[in-house]
């Protein structure tokens, strides 16, 4: 099965019981960011910048494990910001799993080698000195690494134990050069890798975060499915970002600039989807076989915000994870009081001219499973994709030439900051923050991808001279 039986059915109980019940919104998955806060100044994160000025402020775990009692979700996903800093983060998964929903750690991988050694140190005993002398021989610990592991844990935290509600979902933009790149920090890739194969090899279930930009190469992205589906990861989520800032939008009309010269227009990620279909038969892509038609421009759908509701700092982020129009204290509130029927398209008209090319995962995955648009079969369609068996590995993935940026000594941070401006000085940001502090702009992952097309796209020119 794609996602395992008991995650499922689940899922699947949860959305019979709310349609028996004719509840008319609820919330599928929730985007849970305890804090803001990131050890990375990706390029183009909407988050840091949106947020810069509550960047301090954290969620108390009470207030996170209750908004998630609230909204009633199977699903958690802790994001941020970078979760791994939010100080109580084991304390929040053990709870929310204590709650039996099913959590995905949502990071950046810098700090989650640190969780597993962690979690090794809470479970040591003699018995386990075959694993850490696997881990020592695949230069995934140091001995440095052992020796504290062997004292074992005692911080008073628990510690964050592989389980199947649980899933590691390891934001991964490209191969090594795009990817530190865009994260704008070199060897964050080979720590991603190093944590997927650290945690796969401790028995935890890990997944790939990935979001298709404007300047992303197709064939890049089908590259690192191969790659870490050689390193047999459990799935891969992938959406298509977007920005949907009006401002560009008046721009289009007032000065006749096209809308695909600055963003990803919804022809474009339909361009770039479609191979997803193919790529769900290959690997074991998570989300709807429904949203993959919808992707790939093979059918409407309409926009579900309510169903992956945002909760952070500031509270119940309205309407969706990427737009601002406000937070409510309450998700009821919410739900009451945002006018869903404004956002969205419908029958390719745009309630929202600032919905008109989203096609995020966020808005519409959930639509594929909740019925919206439904037509015949679908049930059935995203039943089958879903016990269907999961693609094999593909143990050819290790061939692909996945370090191909500071592994081979490229020191492509300092080429970007070159070809972006030739004046800026060595330490600056390779792209820099040009006061584009708006709420349109998304999260990790996902939202505001003008900055990370321009990067990509000034790379690609100079590389060409
Ligand atoms: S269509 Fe996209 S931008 Fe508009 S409300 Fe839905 S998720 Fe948000
Ligand atoms: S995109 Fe994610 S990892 Fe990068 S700076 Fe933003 S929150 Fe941090």
């Amino acid at each position: 099965m794609r996602f395992p039986l008991a995650l499922a059915v689940k899922i699947a109980r949860h959305i019979i019981k709310h349609k028996i019940l004719r509840t008319p919104r609820f919330a599928l998955v929730l985007q849970l960011e305890p804090l803001h806060t990131c050890n990375l100044t990706c390029t183009g994160c909407g988050r840091i910048r949106e947020y810069s000025t509550s960047l301090k402020d954290m969620m108390t775990l009470e207030d996170c494990l209750s908004s998630a009692q609230e909204c009633g979700a199977p699903m958690v996903s802790i994001c941020g910001g970078e979760p791994l800093i939010y100080t109580k983060i084991e304390e929040l998964v053990a709870g929310l799993l204590a709650q039996g929903r099913i959590v995905y750690i949502c990071t950046n991988g810098m700090f989650m080698r640190k969780k597993l050694k962690d979690y090794l140190a809470s479970i040591y005993s003699p018995g386990i000195e075959p694993t850490i002398a696997r881990l020592l021989s695949e230069k995934l610990i140091s001995d440095k690494d052992a020796a504290i592991i062997r004292k074992g844990k005692h911080d008073g935290h628990p510690a964050i134990k592989p389980s199947k509600w649980l899933y590691w979902n390891v934001h991964i933009d490209g191969l090594e050069y795009t990817h530190d790149l865009i994260v704008e920090r070199e060897g964050v890739f080979k720590e991603c890798v190093e944590a997927v194969r650290m945690a796969k090899l401790l028995g935890y279930q890990v997944a790939t975060n990935t979001t298709v930009y404007k300047e992303t190469d197709v064939k890049e992205i089908e590259q690192m499915f191969q790659f870490f589906s050689s390193l047999e990861v459990d799935g891969h989520t992938i959406s298509p970002g977007y920005d949907y800032d009006a401002a560009k939008k008046d721009m289009a009309t007032r000065l006749g600039r096209k809308p695909e010269d600055f963003f990803l227009t919804r022809a474009m990620t339909i361009q770039k989807f479609a191979k997803i279909q193919e790529w769900g038969e290959r690997f074991t892509i998570f989300g709807t076989p429904v949203y993959q038609e919808f992707l790939a421009g093979k059918r409407e759908l309409t926009c579900t915000a309510w169903a992956i509701p945002t909760r952070n700092v500031k509270g119940w982020k309205a309407p969706c994870y990427l737009m601002t129009e406000g937070h409510y204290p309450r998700y009821q509130e919410m739900l009451d009081q945002v006018d869903w029927n404004k956002y969205g398209v419908v029958n390719g008209v745009a309630r929202d001219p600032r919905c008109e090319n989203c096609m995020v995962h966020c808005g519409y995955d959930p639509s594929g499973a909740l019925g919206t648009n439904y037509q015949r079969g679908d049930n059935w369609k995203n039943i089958r994709y879903n016990f269907a068996a999961r693609p094999k590995p593909y143990a050819a993935g290790r061939q692909v030439n996945a370090f191909n940026g500071v592994s081979v000594g490229k020191g492509h941070l300092a080429e970007a900051k070159a070809a972006i401006n030739p004046g800026l000085a060595g330490s600056k940001s390779a792209f820099q923050n040009n006061g584009h502090n708006d709420a349109a702009s998304g999260a990790c992952g996902s939202g505001d991808t003008s900055q990370r097309d321009d990067l990509l796209a000034k790379v690609r020119a100079a590389k060409k001279v």
